[in-house]
């Protein structure tokens, strides 16, 4: 038997404040939700914050008491009926169990319709139905960080990479802090320290400078006393007065000042290297005259355009047309595109039938995507839309893009599928039926993540400016509730 039982669980959201798309427990449904004892075999030996929970669980041989394991694709506003239910799995899971310890993945930029502070929340009321034992929470490096979620945890760990592919990394270095304070070896404590910036996503890639650095500096700071320390880059799309860069430190009380002071100066070399935060992008025009030109052999590999604004990632509707109706406008052929969101395109293809050919007013049906697009294109295949990913990032989710078609259009495959899902992992085309590497161009709805598993076989990446609620000009969104002054909205802070 254990000595320990350590309730874990998951409610993950990135919220777009700026989306219509109201997150309710449907959409979660759609994406990741598991209950009780069916989370420890979906999770375990997969690069997921659970995933890095159990690793370490599994060593220490605590009792693990897993609740709710829930994270929907980020969108709009979380309603607050789906909060409650998940947070209730959460609670209730506390009151039967009594736990020694909690282990939380949370995402830190959850908006719900009654907490604009929802991880601040979650953390709150987890604190209160426990008492004295300790709560440490996995954040996203996007997360935006509350003097609430600090004051009711005692342990915030961020990814530290971007692509994020240390997710599992995250959960164990939170699951081995708490099996340090269990065993009494840390006393722990959580500082935080922010800077007045807001850097839109593809700036705070970590392959690039200041992100780079800033991270080297802090994970050379890390100690036995000073577990952990993460830069935390925000996230732009949720107006919340929380949003903002910040730096977190998990420490020992005993050098609690010294881990403050390093957050501290992070935080300000964050600030003064903001000019490294501005970012250059290709416009759709030139894009595809690339597109057009682009010789795979010779250039090693497709060229891959990254739509970068549509990413249902970052909440947008990935129904959005304008690269697609670029590229068809210019001829571009031996191209795929992965992927529009359109259900009721889908739904005409299967009434089509594979190999017949169907017309469809594609996409732009949801956001100021671009209009939609009236196709005819050739259904080639459908499916239920189910991968698990391969690539190094969540390597071993399950990920669902609903009932699926791929439409062939004046030689482009699109990938139509009906739930909102980013397409970081190339089994988004392998499921479908395309091979990626195979094409001469491919176009994603990812500002980042793609990077992970596509850079090595592609011949070159633009990054392509084209409508959408993760647009890189932050100066196109109306803020109402960030604090300001606050770079790049404002110059001097
Ligand atoms: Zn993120």
């Amino acid at each position: 038997m254990s000595d320990h039982t350590v309730l874990v669980g998951q409610i993950e959201h990135e919220t777009n404040t700026f989306s219509s798309l109201p997150t309710d427990l449907d959409q979660f449904a759609d994406a990741s939700l598991h209950y009780g004892d069916a989370i420890p075999p979906e999770f375990r030996g997969s690069n997921t914050a659970i995933g890095g929970f159990l690793r370490v669980a599994d060593e220490e041989d605590w009792d693990v008491v897993p609740t709710v394991a829930a994270d929907a694709t980020p969108g709009g506003i979380v309603t607050a009926d789906a909060l409650s239910t998940l947070l209730d799995e959460v609670l209730t899971g506390i009151e039967e169990s009594d736990p020694d310890a909690v282990l939380l993945a949370l995402h830190g930029a959850m908006v719900s319709e009654d907490h604009p502070d929802g991880d601040g929340y979650i953390l709150e009321r987890v604190r209160e139905a426990t008492g004295d034992v300790p709560v440490m929470a996995s954040l996203d490096l996007h997360a935006n960080i509350s003097e609430r979620m600090v004051d009711h945890a005692d342990g915030l760990f961020g990814y530290d990479t971007y692509p994020h592919v240390d997710i599992g990394d995250a959960g164990e270095t939170a699951a081995r802090a708490m099996a340090a304070t269990l065993n009494g070896d840390l006393d722990p404590q959580v500082v935080v320290e922010r800077a007045p910036l807001l850097p839109p996503l593809p700036p705070l890639q970590t392959a690039i400078e200041p992100m780079d650095s800033l991270l080297q500096q802090a994970a050379a700071s890390e100690s036995k006393f000073r577990p952990d320390v993460s830069v935390f880059g925000g996230f732009a799309y949720a107006d919340v007065e929380e949003a903002g860069f910040s730096v977190v430190g998990v420490t020992d009380e005993s050098v609690a000042d010294e881990t403050r002071a390093t957050c501290a100066a992070l935080a300000e070399s964050a600030y003064e290297r903001r000019h490294e935060f501005d970012h250059d992008y290709t416009s759709v025009e030139d894009a595809v005259a690339e597109a057009a030109d682009w010789d795979a052999d010779a250039e090693g590999g497709p060229l891959l355009l990254a739509d970068l604004a549509d990413n249902p990632g970052g909440g947008s509707a990935e129904d959005g047309t304008v690269v697609l109706e670029a590229l068809l406008d210019a001829g571009v052929e031996d191209a795929a595109l992965a992927l529009i969101v359109d259900p009721a395109a889908v739904d005409a293809a299967v009434e089509a039938g594979v190999g017949n050919t169907v017309a469809v007013e594609l996409g732009g049906h949801v956001e100021d995507n671009g209009d939609p697009l009236p196709v005819e294109g050739r259904v080639r295949l459908i499916s239920d839309g189910s991968y698990r990913n391969y690539g190094p990032m969540s390597r071993g989710l399950q990920v669902n893009l609903g009932r699926t078609a791929v439409l062939e259009i004046d030689g482009i495959d699109v990938v139509v599928g009906s739930h909102r899902q980013q397409p970081y992992d190339p089994e988004a085309f392998r499921s479908q039926g395309i091979t990626p590497e195979r094409q001469r161009v491919l176009v994603l709805k990812s500002t980042v993540h793609y990077r992970a598993a596509f850079e090595p076989m592609v011949g070159a990446v633009r990054e392509v400016e084209a409508p959408g609620l993760c647009h890189p000009d932050l100066s196109r969104f109306d803020y109402e509730h960030v604090p300001r002054p606050l770079y790049p909205l404002d110059e001097d802070a």
